[in-house]
């Protein structure tokens, strides 16, 4: 059975582009007789609101979806998170990273001038993974301590462990996954137990999401989430990264741009039939 989910964070009201993203999933699943699931990512429990959370299940039940109870928050299953994390511990690929941003920044420019990779694909910084080979003793010496530390996957030696893989695309067919120029990402954060990568990855899972249809801004994180699908004996997905709503200057939209959220829409009096075609003629790259 066909599977769908919609994913936002409850970081802000949702927009054009989210209902576009929403009703893509929930029309695929509808017309293959499938399950259309709502999962509220609010690991940032810094940055998301309940009143936002509330303000996306009002948004999408006026734009007529409907799915199925109860709603996965990620904020009530850290447990689990951690108990993935403890596995791909257990296995010798990950360990925990002192780090600050600052540190980062200036190794990446210590090492300016020797050759070294291209950034994180998805636009963050590549980790140079100068914790990965601290010593046992001083790793211990440092938690001890109280210093605060994130975990990260030592990517090299999971891609090692799972050999070559592949997801389906629906659009760029099968991909070879190639989570190398990602670096050592973060598994569990300095203040969360788990990260955007691991809990999606785990939560499509648990959630029997067959098919992610997500934008097209998440096609990169895809290669890391198929290794991490792999190191925890996950299923893989199919997946459909679909067009993005473009701006006037061709940028996808951000949740600043108020005039577009549904919010707004709604008040200056569209129907949810209107706002849907609004989507699909907006301009989409
Ligand atoms: N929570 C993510 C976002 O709002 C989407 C995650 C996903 O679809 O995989 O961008």
């Amino acid at each position: 059975m066909l599977v769908t989910r919609f994913a936002p964070s409850p970081t802000g009201h949702l927009h054009l582009g989210h209902a576009w993203s929403a009703w893509q999933a929930w029309r695929r699943a509808r017309d293959a007789g499938g399950r259309f699931l709502l999962r509220i990512e609010d690991i940032d429990t810094g940055r998301c609101r309940p009143e936002y959370e509330a303000a996306i299940l009002d948004d999408l039940g006026w734009l007529g979806l409907e799915w199925e109870r109860p709603v996965l928050r990620q904020s009530e299953h850290f447990a689990r998170y951690r108990a993935a994390l403890s596995a791909i511990r257990e296995r010798g690929l990950a360990y925990p990273c002192f780090c600050t941003r600052a540190d980062i920044r200036r190794e990446i420019e210590a090492a300016a001038g020797a050759p070294h990779g291209p950034p994180d694909p998805t636009g963050g910084v590549r980790y140079p993974g100068t914790c990965r080979s601290l010593a046992p003793a001083e790793r211990q010496a440092r938690i001890e301590r109280g210093d605060a530390y994130a975990w990260r996957l030592d990517t090299a030696a999971a891609m090692a462990q799972s050999g070559a893989l592949a997801w389906q695309d629906e659009d760029a067919g099968e991909v070879t996954a190639d989570p190398a120029p990602f670096g050592d990402v973060v598994l569990a954060r300095k203040d969360t137990p788990t990260s955007y990568h691991l809990a999606v990855t785990l939560d499509d899972a648990w959630q029997g999401v067959t098919l992610a249809v997500r934008g097209k801004d998440l096609f990169a994180a895809t290669h890391i989430h198929r290794l991490l699908q792999a190191v925890l004996g996950l299923p893989a997905l199919i997946y459909c990264h679909h067009p993005l709503l473009l701006d006037a200057e061709g940028k996808r939209f951000a949740k600043r741009d108020r005039s577009l959220t549904l919010r707004t829409l709604r008040e200056q009096g569209r129907s949810p039939a209107e706002v849907i075609a609004m989507a699909e003629g907006w301009r989409q790259g």
